[in-house]
């Protein structure tokens, strides 16, 4: 056995990558240029990393300064290759970087991908495409590589099929970089070919800021007595940093593949702003709003941030410090003119320039939001049903921007009906009644079951219109916001009923009457609900239920309460307040009844429905099924 077999060494690929690379294959197919632009992205990646890490240990440009991305190919051998002269791999990271995928929550992604979803590109591409992709076109690849600064004899060969495994070896490898060459499939020889690779490296990939070289294509053959000319490198694309152009000579199909590169998404942004600042600060900033929420949106160990650049070398990615957790789905790049090339994350947490460039680039995301929702309002409610709900953690983080947080909030009205989420906080209060002050809302689990609460009776008896919301945030936001433009948020079913000044005298007149009329039912009431009310009183909430229930104004909302329950928190709460509708039949049956436990029961009923009805777990759901079948039992003696 010769000494490169021993060393030759066969690892099993991770099964999430497997399985990534099963359904990158298969669903990518009608996509399949895009490996391309992919594997020029992590070479421009690699390129960036080695001029950051140069700026601190020059060796590591082994006096080759010059990066670049060379793309070869050989129709005979029917191969593709991609070259770098970046960073490199070492042994370790080969293995790793190619081998699995450290993403946490891939295994659930996959998993939770049905039949269907696994043909459809936008889900896998949602991942993050990369590497595999080449296992689109090739049917083997092979990457030879080697870490800048380490000896010649330290490269190493990864080779793979694409299928359960991979081998390793190691390799001489003079110059530092990555060569990734492809193997062509027979189907897909079209891709050994310069003017098929030209034209897609112009597509997906004119905007890396590197030269992308090619060998010059030769024409005809040369005149009697001339020496055949010898082709060189030339390059192929624009090879200038996009962002440092004027935004008017730069194309949207520029803009979006720019994207592509720096998210590593495989859809279209909704939408972008690109700027230059200049004077104080001087830095540019072209951010972007994604079309899809990624996959790991709710784990907040996820990395987020944007790319860094200063003067226009890429410094880190991932810097977190430009923008606030719930703006975390925006994606691009800040260049700074400013920062010192050293500047670290701990130097970046610390320095008041990022501040102000922080306020700054948050003014910009939500100007574009707003941009958005004004020109395009479909468009907007996408973004609206992506990210809506991380939009909403904003009040509570930013509290200088929380107006202009909450222009951008939607919600579901009873003004449409529909459980859509259109309807802005502006739009409410243009449709205010005269006399109202206050916005109301209630708080659900569905929209449904907010739409047909108890609560809402009145509301829609006077026509005034009540939000119905039912993402489980929202209860914890209306408590952080508490109010917009002058107006304060009111649960519908907290404290006393305020309609503010609409019909105001005349409500309160009759509830003085009522509750004199029927003061000692209402202390009966109280007396065989003592354990589960607070108080009992009558209500002019309702129209059509016998009786509903009200917090406090300082309690917890109903939602919360199961919310904290459900997260194993039970946090001491009050009982709730009983408000009857004496206008009811039912109601008035129990004013008139004698004998005391028919009262008790009708009362423990009435009580029980008002739970069911808002959406509250009985807590003895048998005695209540019991105490209602010996009344229908009595119906039909
Ligand atoms: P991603 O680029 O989204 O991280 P990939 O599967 O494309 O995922 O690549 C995985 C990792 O392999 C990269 O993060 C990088 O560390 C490494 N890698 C890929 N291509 C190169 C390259 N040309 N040079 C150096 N490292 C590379």
């Amino acid at each position: 056995m010769s000494t490169e077999e021993v060393q030759k060494q066969t690892h099993g690929f991770q099964t999430e990558a497997k399985q990534m690379l099963q359904l990158m294959i298969h669903s990518l197919y009608s996509n399949k240029e895009i490996f391309l632009r992919e594997l020029i992205s992590n070479a421009s990646d690699a390129a960036d990393k080695l001029r950051f890490q140069g700026l601190a240990d020059g060796a590591l440009f082994e006096n080759d300064p010059e990066l670049k991305i060379t793309i070869e190919f050989n129709k005979e051998a029917n191969t593709l290759s991609i070259s770098d002269n970046g960073i490199g791999m070492n042994e370790a990271e080969v293995i790793s970087h190619l081998g699995t995928i450290a993403k946490s929550g891939t295994s659930e992604f996959l998993s939770s991908l049905t039949g269907d979803q696994k043909s459809d590109s936008q889900l896998i591409g949602q991942f993050g495409v990369g590497f595999y992709s080449s296992f689109i076109v090739a049917d083997k690849v092979d990457v030879e590589t080697r870490k800048a600064g380490q000896a010649a004899d330290q490269g190493v060969r990864w080779s793979s099929t694409g299928e359960a495994d991979f081998s390793i070896e190691p390799i001489e490898k003079t110059n530092r970089g990555t060569t990734v060459i492809l193997h062509l499939k027979k189907e897909e020889s079209e891709f050994a070919d310069g003017n098929r690779i030209r034209h897609v490296v112009k597509k997906y990939s004119d905007h890396i800021a590197l030269p992308i070289e090619m060998l010059e294509e030769v024409f005809g053959e040369p005149e009697e007595g001339e020496e055949p000319k010898e082709p060189g490198f030339e390059t192929v694309n624009t090879a200038t940093a996009l962002w440092a152009r004027s935004k008017t000579e730069i194309e949207d199909t520029e803009y979006c593949e720019f994207y592509k590169h720096v998210s590593h998404d495989f859809e279209d942004p909704l939408t972008w702003s690109h700027n230059k600042v200049e004077g104080k600060l001087d830095y540019t900033s072209l951010l972007y709003v994604p079309s899809r929420a990624p996959f790991d949106m709710w784990n907040r160990e996820a990395p987020r941030g944007l790319k860094l650049y200063v003067q226009k070398v890429f410094i880190m990615d991932e810097a977190e410090q430009f923008l606030p957790l719930y703006l975390r789905f925006v994606k691009g790049i800040v260049d700074s003119n400013d920062l010192s090339l050293n500047v670290s994350r701990e130097i970046l947490q610390q320095d008041p320039a990022i501040e102000s460039m922080r306020n700054a680039l948050v003014k910009r995301v939500l100007d574009m939001l707003s941009r958005v929702a004004k020109k395009d309002p479909e468009l907007y409610l996408k973004f609206w049903n992506e990210f809506g709900q991380v939009l909403k953690e904003g009040p509570a983080e930013d509290f200088t921007n929380r107006e202009k947080i909450a222009k951008l909030f939607r919600f579901a009205s009873t003004e449409t009906g529909n459980e859509t989420q259109d309807q802005s906080l502006d739009a409410y209060i243009e449709r205010m009644q005269p006399g109202q002050d206050k916005i109301y809302y209630t708080c659900a689990d569905t929209f449904k079951a907010g739409l047909n609460n108890p609560h809402m009776e009145i509301f829609r008896k006077k026509g005034i219109e009540v939000f119905i919301l039912y993402d489980r945030i929202d209860d914890w936001l209306v408590s952080q916001l508490s109010d917009y433009d002058g107006k304060s948020f009111q649960d519908i079913a907290r404290g006393e009923l305020d309609l503010g000044d609409i019909d105001k005298e005349e409500d309160e007149k009759d509830s003085k009457e009522r509750n004199e009329t029927f003061k000692s039912l209402l202390e009966q009431v109280q007396e065989t609900l003592k354990d589960q009310v607070s108080e009992v009183r009558t209500t002019n909430r309702l129209t059509d239920s016998p009786a509903c229930l009200v917090v406090g104004d300082d309690d917890m909302g109903l939602q919360m309460q199961k919310i904290m329950e459900a997260a194993g928190q039970a946090m001491p709460t009050n009982n709730p307040i009983m408000e009857l509708n004496t206008e009811h039949p039912l109601i008035q049956k129990l004013n008139d009844e004698s004998d005391s436990d028919r009262f008790n029961d009708l009362a423990s009923i009435v009580f029980n429905q008002a739970q069911l009805a808002q959406g509250i777990q009985l807590e003895d759901p048998s005695s209540y099924v019991h105490r209602l079948n010996s009344l229908l039992m009595e119906m039909f003696k």
